[in-house]
């Protein structure tokens, strides 16, 4: 099992679509440990973007995101980080895939809706920025023996 954070990012709140897109991911059989809805703050925002802090667009990115509440939450799965940034589709919704969300709710490269961890360190980094241990309630959901055999 993996575990992976994302971001409903501030244009996913405003636009209703945290319901719709908590829904695929559920659907899909992830598991949702942990969630909660913020404010991301400068600060919060360079530590997470750190790897673009120096990007020209920077700027923008971190008014988009501090510009609104955000949900961040952690999803469990197997393969999760790869399934999720699968679900999510490319950076930009005009390339994005259909079927993905980015692909079929987002126009825009910065206005992409969701975040997803792009590797294990990622990921590891990430929900210890959003999350203390007592916060992740982890815990095999009861439909667990109806998503996936008990040797996958
Ligand atoms: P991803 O979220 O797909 O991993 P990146 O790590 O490349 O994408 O970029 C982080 C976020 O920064 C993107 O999700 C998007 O919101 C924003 N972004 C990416 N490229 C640009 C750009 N050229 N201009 C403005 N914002 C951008
Ligand atoms: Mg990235």
């Amino acid at each position: 099992m993996e575990r992976t954070l994302i971001l409903l990012k501030p244009d996913c709140v405003q636009r209703r679509l945290m319901g719709r897109v908590l829904a695929r991911f559920e659907d899909k059989g992830l598991n949702i440990i942990a969630m909660k809805m913020m404010r991301v703050t400068p600060e919060l925002a360079k530590k997470h973007y750190a790897e673009h802090v120096k990007k020209d667009w920077y700027p923008a990115l971190e008014g988009f995101i501090t510009g609104g509440p955000i949900v961040a939450a952690v999803v469990e799965g197997l393969e999760a980080i790869r399934v999720v940034r699968e679900m999510l589709g490319a950076t930009s919704g005009l390339k994005a895939a259909s079927g993905t969300v980015r692909g079929d709710f987002s126009s825009s490269r910065q206005m992409n809706l969701v975040h997803g961890s792009d590797g294990p360190a990622a990921a590891q980094r990430e929900i210890a920025l959003y999350f203390r241990d007592e916060e992740i309630c982890a815990g095999e959901p009861t439909i667990a023996p109806w998503l996936r055999a008990a040797d996958e």
